[in-house]
């Protein structure tokens, strides 16, 4: 089954969560920024900006949103029409399909912005913005907050607070309902898929670039948009360097494989790791770290659980890995003291979790103010993906685990109970 949107209720549901959020006196800006440059002439394909699609369902570029929390409405400025442009660049749906499709109360061209933007804005309280976000949109916003300082003697002379914007969206991005769940799983599934496809083609004598094009060939078959970042294919010493994306390195025969991949379906990223042998059997050395970091994947999937420290999958993971990398020979020392000491991060360069969701590395805080860890709960979705590296050039470690680098990653959702992990479907035992 092939759906080109998500369901048209889950943008009002999030519509009506974010005027609560932000009250009754304020207005609230959220920016679609203009395509950019690829090259002198052509434009990188349009990646649609996920927080103006999160609250709107619209996905072209140059789009303006404001939120009225007074009237409970919001107004979009979009492209106009044009039949020329439409016929190069592609459709528009213009303000009157602002209106007719995505639910705004009004909708102009977004040449009438600079002119309606300040009445529009002048009455409320409160300004949301994301300062820092896009240029053009602090720029349209500085601007605005010029024109009431000049204005001295109107009665309403602008918002007198101005409030970060995305500390309301990216938490409620953090929290996902059910019905994103799914089409993550479905982006998740999709994914797996490929990496099957890529594990079958990731022979030796084969290319990266052939196992990538696998992957991407499933992707785009399966409906996905494309990949949700640039896939790593890292054969041998390439799994030593974390994103590596040349993909350009022939797979011999004793190589491990690490195919780091996901795939955005319908906005949302999946993010899947394997490592593998490339001819179906781990060497003794690569076998044994392997059985490290899937031992560590393990400890840290089953702290993802409601009401636990964000930081404990993390904490989980890193024991077993440093028992591992003790028990290898790789470090000295009692692990407690090398857990302290942080001796082990020369092997496990990277922390274990991120937030995934409409950008892979998805928003969200991972810490309170104070700098302790948030505690997760349910509808939160985040990577598991503990990892073990020998860098070639490593001093003082047995020859025989130089240039292994390994890395397994799930992608996991709390629930009320226990992780649902949405990847299985990609095999990570050789
Ligand atoms: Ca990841």
């Amino acid at each position: 089954m092939k759906e080109s949107a998500p369901p048209a209720d889950l943008f009002s549901r999030r519509r009506e969560r974010f005027f609560a959020e932000i009250g009754d006196d304020a207005v609230a800006l959220v920016f679609a920024p203009p395509e950019r440059l690829f090259g002198h002439d052509t434009t990188y394909r349009y990646r649609p900006e996920p927080d103006f699609t999160y609250l709107t369902g619209f996905g072209e570029p140059d789009s303006v949103a404001l939120f009225d929390g007074k009237k409970k409405q919001f107004v979009l400025f979009v492209r106009p029409k044009d039949r020329e442009r439409e016929t190069w660049e592609g459709r528009r749906a213009g303000p009157k399909g602002a209106v007719a499709f995505f639910g705004a109360s009004r909708a102009y061209p977004l040449a009438e912005l600079e002119k309606r933007l300040g009445e529009m804005v002048r009455p409320a309280g409160t300004l949301f913005h994301g300062f820092g976000l896009h240029p053009e949109a602090d720029r349209t916003v500085i601007g605005l907050l010029s024109q009431f300082r000049r204005e001295a003697r109107h009665a309403h002379r602008g918002p007198g607070r101005i409030v970060d914007v995305t500390s309301v969206l990216h938490e409620m991005r953090l929290r996902k309902e059910p019905a994103e769940v799914e089409i993550l799983a479905r982006s998740c599934a999709i994914a797996a898929k490929a990496h099957r496809e890529a594990q079958a083609a990731a022979r030796p004598g084969r290319f990266e670039f052939e196992v990538e094009a696998v992957l991407m060939r499933r992707f785009l078959a399966e409906g996905a948009t494309g990949a949700s970042y640039h896939s790593i294919v890292a054969s041998g010493e390439n799994a030593t360097i974390l994103h590596y994306v040349e993909n350009s390195r022939r797979i011999e025969a004793n190589d491990l494989v690490l195919v780091d991949a996901g795939c955005e379906y319908l906005g949302y990223a999946s993010d899947i790791t394997r490592t593998f042998p490339a001819s179906g059997q781990f060497t003794k050395p690569q076998k044994r770290l392997n059985g490290i970091v899937l031992a560590a994947l393990k400890a840290g999937t089953a702290k993802v659980r409601a009401g636990l420290a964000f930081e404990g999958v993390d904490r989980a993971a890193k024991e077993v890995l440093v028992d591992g990398l003790v028990d290898a020979g790789l470090l000295k020392g009692r692990a407690k003291t090398l857990l302290a000491s942080k001796k082990y991060e020369k092997f496990t360069l990277h922390r274990t979790s991120h937030w995934l969701g409409l950008d892979v590395h998805d928003r969200g805080r991972y810490a309170s103010r104070d700098g302790s860890s948030r505690a997760l709960e349910p509808g939160m979705v985040l990577t598991v993906e503990p990892g073990l590296y020998v860098r070639p050039d490593e001093k003082n470690v047995p020859a025989e685990y130089l240039g292994i680098g390994i890395r397994v990653e799930d992608d996991v959702v709390v629930t009320d109970g226990d992780p649902r992990v949405l990847t299985e479907g990609a095999p990570k035992e050789a």
